[in-house]
């Protein structure tokens, strides 16, 4: 009788839940008589060392892998009653770094359902956030040009509000000026300067007011607002010598300029378009083509920044010149034309506010002020103001 003691250790393999399942051979210790026992694999006799695997017997030499035939000494697994070394099984099932080609450990990392060692899927494929460079692990966002921590993201790649510095997400306002702003702030609206368009707020446009009537204007805008009429008198001389350039040579002597508010615009002119800045009345008597009485009013509303003060000025003014020549026109055709005098005042100023000023007129749809304009350029790029003008008086 032969007394075998066979300790049976084979080392413990272990995989993830996501590999192939767990499988620890058991420690056992078995004292049988040998003569009883075949083996499992080859059917003959065991004699000698041999194997006890899930309650049946094998030949050492018998216990062989079932991808490569070579004896199993070490580490084995059990798939469907065959037998693998246990890197022949993971070969077998795929079980292969996806990066180095080299056979996975016990633990490995899945990415875009593909594997990867530990060391190399953190070396050569992890995805590194394209602003700071480093690892991304969990939530991720990503554009066109790459990908990236959730707070990189938001802290370096969104546009960020000109109102209160923070990033935008989604819509935003922009005005004229380039700025951009969240829709609201504190649930309040933004508001727009009346006259350049800004965004008003303490970084955009140096703080804002609103005036009495109700108009909102822009810190910037009010630093050169005209109140007085001693500003207003030096400005009519100054717009009637830029006028004098052109030809219109003959403005009366006395015209009265008004500062008024909104209110009384809308009286005045009978209008209530809110982009009614200006308006002339103009009462004269001629005889045969001779004036004998002129009385010219022009309102203005005050508070306007000097520079759009004075294209609205120069408007007025060719109002007034059209008047006193007793030349009538189209509406069309007097608005066109005296937005003329404001593209001129505008034209001879290099500020941003006047190149913004110009576009507005240049975009305006209105028909009389937007495409009157439009055509009365037009005219006056052919033609050149002294033949316009004669154009003009012909009418
Ligand atoms: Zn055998
Ligand atoms: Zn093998
Ligand atoms: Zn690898
Ligand atoms: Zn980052
Ligand atoms: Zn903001
Ligand atoms: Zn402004
Ligand atoms: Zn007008």
């Amino acid at each position: 009788m032969i007394l075998i003691l066979f300790f049976l250790c084979l080392p413990v393999v272990q995989y993830p839940a996501d590999g192939f399942e767990k499988d620890t051979p058991k420690k056992t210790i078995i004292l049988v008589q040998a003569e009883d026992l075949t083996c499992s694999m080859c059917g003959e006799k065991i004699t000698g060392k041999y194997l006890k695997i899930d309650g049946k017997f094998y030949h050492t030499r018998c216990f062989t892998c079932s991808k490569c035939n070579r004896v199993i000494d070490t580490a084995y697994k059990i798939d469907n009653g065959r037998f693998f070394h246990a890197d022949c099984y993971k070969e077998l099932k795929g079980l292969i770094c996806d990066h180095c080609g080299q056979l996975l450990d016990e633990k490995w990392k899945v990415f875009n359902g593909k594997k990867f060692h530990p060391e190399c899927f953190k070396k050569s494929i992890q995805p590194k956030c394209a602003i700071c460079g480093l690892s991304i692990v969990g939530d991720y966002t990503e554009d066109s040009e790459g990908i990236y921590h959730i707070a990189c993201y938001k802290n370096k790649k969104l546009p960020r509000c000109d109102v209160c510095q923070a990033p935008i997400e989604g819509k935003y306002i922009e005005d004229l000026w380039g700025n951009i702003s969240h829709e609201y702030h504190d649930g309040k609206s933004y508001n727009l300067c009346s006259s350049c368009s800004v965004i008003i707020s303490k970084r955009t446009s140096k703080g804002g007011y609103e005036y009495s009537d109700g108009r909102l204007i822009c810190g910037v805008c009010r630093e050169s607002a005209v109140f007085h009429m001693t500003v207003v008198d030096q400005l009519i001389k100054s717009i009637k010598m830029l006028l004098k350039t052109t030809g219109m040579d003959s403005l009366p002597e006395k015209i009265n300029v008004s500062l008024v508010d909104f209110d009384t615009m809308k009286k005045k002119s009978g209008s209530d378009n809110k982009n009614t800045k200006g308006f002339t009345k103009s009462s004269v008597m001629s005889i045969r083509s001779l004036n004998i009485s002129s009385k010219h009013d022009i309102f203005i509303l005050y508070g306007l920044p000097e520079l759009e003060f004075k294209g609205v000025l120069a408007h007025e003014l060719m109002h007034v010149w059209l008047n006193d020549q007793g030349i009538s026109l189209t509406q069309r055709e007097t608005e066109g034309f005296c937005n003329l005098g404001s593209m001129l005042v505008y034209q001879n100023d290099q500020s941003k506010l006047a190149s913004i000023l110009l576009e507005n007129l240049a975009r305006d749809p209105d028909p009389a002020y937007g495409d009157g304009y439009r055509w009365m350029l037009n005219k006056l790029e052919q033609k050149g103001w002294g033949d316009l003008l004669n154009d003009l008086k012909d009418k």
